[in-house]
């Protein structure tokens, strides 16, 4: 008899949607995968959550687009056309845009799940080859104010400073506007093996969630007003005498200005601001104070607010006042979302930044990269517009738009409006793996390849720098992002610099990123083969990192894990052999922080109104959110059945005390009015939420799409707009 069939290679790769970027392994076999678990990956040692586990469904589903669509002015539909005509009607409709109204009327949108060699090109391509300043990317709407803070504290921003592997040694968490258990769910277990061994968990969520359900204190303030909440806790803090006077004295400036803000806000203010009572501040600052380490986690909830910056910042002073931050088992970090959520920031599709998280104004940088790119640093476009704001210019100032890996039809603040400026553009041309919302109104759709078809890294949101490998053979009517890039970039004259090879493009941004602050020059293709990924900044052996990182000395680097206590109670990493290539910086500030003089920055921050406030006419409050079936804009997770049996459609979640005063019984439509829009979905009555706020998970499109309701306000650093605040009316609708 013959020999059976030896069973299919397991390929090591990772899940394509959230910035967890769990590992899984999978199976590969002709044209469909199946995922098998990979217990090796540190991070979620083989758990994955339903999103995951159903992730190959979208590969072969009937809906993916397996060849391009372009707009026939005779119908007006999208109908069949080949490659060479899709990127022959998408570079006449870019060029045709940028010879009559300039090079600024051409816009760029990325997504914060493009691999880190597609958002890297993304922004070579801008501002090589169409010459535009105007890209700026969906993560703006993520989680730009924690990384406007953590600049502005610590002169960096990596989202968590530290591995996941510290959560659990810490002594308390206090963990603000996350929902981990639904948005990714393999992370709870951090949370619970710190409280298995004795440490506490603060949550802090308008909502009791099923994170916050797992808490020793849950504090549940008005939406808005964790700012406030913070400098409660700081106020308390400074009154019991419990700041770490040595070190602010030695690590911090600032602290003067800081503390007397937090000062102005006493503990009965801060409850009447928040709805959280004094006794439970109090408990917050016992729990706190009394561990030995703590670590405050920020997520949506503070950062999506007209004054993210300012709340992830007073979150921040927090934790410097008590002296954790820039040591071992402490410290402030944001829980990015989105899958490349991290790495996407770094590379130049942000409309301020340059690869390696360098500043697209200065000059230092833009000669470093022009450089790299063989452009003169002069050509370089100088920063755009943010995303909204680059939305809201669509058809008036920006003409012509290419878009990559994003639904703002479905994701962005103010969709209604949103969709309409998407559909008075001139040209639109979409990248994406289905015909999402946004999709469906381009003039060119263009089916590009999905991630276990194609290699590429990402990096999670502790900083790791991941390889998700090919593990299947694409449809032949479908191409790589990168591909696209290069064709549309020979038909505008550049035939050359847009690599189709992503370990040929990584090469490049390493060059791009040495030396920057996100320095990836000493990460390749082999290492990540053969290490469960490498933390950045990692420069090459020998090479000077920024100020605020550790500098390997005479070609000794430091040692990725097992940081040892020195003498002066600070830690030190155990030098490697001479020669060794530099091991990645699992934990950042651990001898100075990133700023000029080494010290963390306190900034003085106060409390103060969300953008849009309750009133008689609008007297609720509208917080968005996920679920744990759906990921970000759905354009994904629904079409995969399971994940929509799961989690069907939006509703809105109201406490009953509302429900009753408007009449509305679990599962009835309820329409939501905001001065921007209305939404209907069906009511999900809770007790979970405050009687004051009403919940909207945004996954939806059409009549209940929660982001039809939602406020563009900016946040005047970040430019985040305020998703989790915005005024509403509920009314009853006929059944
Ligand atoms: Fe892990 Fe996030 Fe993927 Fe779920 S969606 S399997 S939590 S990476």
């Amino acid at each position: 008899a013959p020999a059976p069939a030896p069973a299919p290679a397991l390929v090591p790769t990772h899940c394509p949607y959230c910035s967890l970027q769990c590992g899984m392994n999978l199976r590969g076999s002709g044209e469909t995968v199946e995922v098998v678990e990979r217990a090796d990956f540190p991070v979620n040692r083989g758990a994955l959550c339903g999103k995951g586990r159903t992730a190959p469904a979208v590969l072969s589903s009937r809906v993916r687009l397996t060849g391009p669509l372009v707009r026939r002015p005779a119908t007006g539909r999208l109908e069949p056309a080949t490659w060479e005509e899709a990127l022959r009607v998408t570079a006449d409709g870019l060029r045709r845009t940028r010879a009559r109204h300039g090079a600024d009327a051409v816009g760029v949108f990325g997504g914060g799940g493009l691999t880190n060699e597609k958002a890297y090109a993304l922004g070579k391509f801008a501002r090589v080859v169409l010459g535009t300043s105007q890209i700026d990317y969906n993560g703006r709407f993520c989680m730009s104010s924690a990384a406007a803070a953590h600049n502005r504290a610590f002169g960096l921003d990596r989202g968590l400073p530290f591995p996941l592997e510290d959560i659990p040694r810490t002594g308390c968490v206090v963990l603000v506007g996350s929902n981990l258990a639904e948005t990714m769910p393999p992370a709870l277990r951090y949370l619970t093996e710190l409280r298995d061994n004795g440490g506490k968990l603060i949550v802090v969520d308008p909502r009791r969630t099923k994170t916050a359900e797992q808490a020793d204190l849950h504090l549940a303030p008005r939406p808005g007003t964790d700012l406030a909440l913070a400098l409660g806790l700081l106020h308390l803090v400074v009154a019991q005498g419990r700041t770490d006077e040595a070190f602010i004295e030695e690590r911090t400036t600032g602290w003067e200005e800081a503390r007397a803000a937090a000062m102005a806000h006493w503990p009965e203010l801060v409850e009447r601001i928040t709805g959280v009572g004094v006794p439970q501040l109090r408990s917050a600052v016992a729990m706190f104070c009394d561990a030995p380490n703590a670590m405050v986690l920020t997520a949506r909830g503070p950062e999506q607010q007209s004054k993210g910056t300012d709340t992830v910042g007073a979150w921040i002073n927090l934790a410097l006042a008590t002296g954790n931050a820039g040591r071992p088992l402490a410290g402030y970090g944001c829980l990015t979302g989105q899958g490349n959520g991290q790495g996407g920031r770094e590379h130049g599709q942000k409309a301020d930044q340059l690869p390696g998280y360098r500043r697209l104004d200065d000059p230092a940088a833009r000669a470093h990269v022009a450089a790299v790119w063989g452009v003169d640093p002069g050509s370089l476009p100088g920063p755009g517009r943010s995303a909204y704001e680059l939305l809201d210019a669509l058809g008036r100032d920006v003409r012509a738009l290419l878009l990559m890996g994003s639904n703002p039809v479905v994701s962005a603040p103010r969709a209604a409006h949103v969709e309409e400026r998407l559909r008075s553009l001139d040209f639109l041309a979409v990248a994406d793996v289905v015909l999402s919302e946004t999709a469906e109104l381009a003039d060119v759709v263009l089916p590009v390849t999905q991630w276990a078809e194609e290699t590429g890294t990402m990096t999670n949101l502790e900083g790791r720098v991941l390889l998700r490998r090919r593990a299947l053979t694409p449809p032949p009517g479908v191409r790589s992002d990168l591909e696209v890039m290069h064709g549309l970039a020979g038909l505008l004259g550049h035939e050359k610099g847009f690599p189709t090879d992503p370990e040929e493009v990584f090469g490049e941004l390493r060059r791009a990123s040495s030396g920057g602050p996100a320095d990836y020059a000493g990460i390749s293709y082999r290492r990540l083969e053969e290490e469960q990924g490498v933390f950045w900044p990692c420069p090459e052996t020998g090479a000077v990192a920024p100020d605020g990182v550790t500098v390997p000395a005479g070609g000794a680097a430091v040692a990725p894990d097992g940081p040892t206590e020195g003498p002066d109670g600070h830690t030190r990493q155990p030098d490697r052999p001479a020669g060794s290539p530099h091991p990645g910086t699992p934990r950042l500030f651990l001898d100075r922080f990133a700023t000029p003089d080494g010290r963390a920055r306190f900034v003085p921050v106060v409390h103060r109104e969300a953008a849009e406030p309750t009133d008689a006419e609008y007297p609720v409050v509208l917080t968005t959110g996920r679920v744990v079936a759906q990921y970000q804009s759905g354009a994904q997770t629904r079409r995969v059945d399971e994940l929509n049996a799961a989690a069907p459609g939006p509703f809105v979640e109201l406490h009953p005390q509302l429900a009753a005063r408007l009449g509305v019984a679990d599962g009835e439509p309820v329409a939501v009015v905001s001065r921007r829009g209305r939404a209907v979905a069906p009511a999900r009555v809770s007790e979970a939420i405050r009687p004051d706020t009403v919940f909207m998970p945004f996954h939806w499109p059409g009549a209940g799409r929660a982001n039809t309701l939602t406020n563009p306000a900016l946040d005047p650093t970040s430019r985040m707009p305020e998703f989790k605040v915005c005024a509403v009316r509920l009314e009853r609708v006929a059944a």
